[in-house]
């Protein structure tokens, strides 16, 4: 079966003054690909994900998100994706219920479809008991897993996932990421960033971004055999250890 290309991009650049924080990427996702975008901190992960989300103009270079261009068509991209970011997701003095209908709202879904993707997502979440909780009173690994599925309520074509795990245990990673799992069995793109490297061998492809440029990209065991690395976790450290931005 062909591969349908849903991002593509060719030498996307951001500079802010004379700094290049994102430096001539050039990569296309595929349907239902679960794509990490690994890099150390400040490697330029998050501008090049708000350029992709139609929230930042690109300096220069080209690409088409769902069909649309980054440049030109930020808004209808905003349209067709999810965002899920660790910092900006859900609203702790809401309920869960009340947060569930204030997104319904935002992304235009009707009641009828509100009532009916409400009760399949606290159902597949095993939350109906928790409907009328404080989302500030759940442990964190609820939340995110609430967060997901809130940011792929309105059934987008691709999910952006900004360190969506951040903080929680492996158990509870690996439950997150069976929700990942099933989005893409069902045709979602899933476009995620990640600093745990257990994450990075669970995505079907991995990109790692050094200094604004992407140095590597591939499947997690042909990077492994590329750099002759036994995990994932050494070949980040082998591409890392040159970096001039970072800690
Ligand atoms: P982290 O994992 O720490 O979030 P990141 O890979 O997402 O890192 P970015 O947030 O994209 O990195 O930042 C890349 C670089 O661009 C950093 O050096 C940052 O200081 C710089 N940068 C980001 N936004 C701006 C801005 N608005 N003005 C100037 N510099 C910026």
């Amino acid at each position: 079966m062909k591969k349908e290309v849903v991002i593509s991009v060719r030498e996307l650049t951001k500079r802010f003054g004379d700094f290049t924080a994102v430096d001539r990427i050039s990569f296309d996702v595929f349907r239902g690909e679960i794509f990490g975008f690994l890099g150390a901190n400040g490697a330029g992960k998050t501008t090049a994900m708000r350029m992709l989300c139609g929230l930042s103009f690109p300096t220069s270079g080209s690409g088409t998100v769902a069909g649309f261009d980054v440049v030109r068509s930020g808004e209808k991209i905003k349209r067709r994706i999810g965002y899920m970011s660790q910092k900006f997701s859900l609203y702790d003095d809401l309920t869960v219920m009340e947060n569930i209908r204030l997104f319904a709202g935002i992304y235009g879904l009707s009641g009828a479809d509100t009532r009916t993707r409400a009760a399949e997502l606290l159902s597949r979440l095993d939350f109906a008991p928790e409907r009328h909780s404080l989302v500030g009173s759940l442990p964190l690994g609820w939340k995110q897993k609430l967060a997901f599925s809130i940011a792929t309520l309105h059934r987008p074509e691709i999910v952006f996932l900004d360190e969506p795990t951040g903080g929680v245990d492996p158990v509870t990673r690996r439950q997150f990421w069976e929700l990942i799992y099933e989005a893409a069995d069902a045709g979602t793109t899933v476009f995620v960033t990640t600093h745990y490297m257990d994450e990075a061998e669970y995505c079907h492809r991995v990109s790692v971004m050094v200094d604004g440029e992407i140095r590597a990209l591939g499947t997690p065991s042909e990077l492994k055999r590329q750099f002759a690395a036994g995990s994932m976790d050494e070949v980040f450290r082998i591409l890392a250890r040159n970096a001039k931005r970072g800690e």
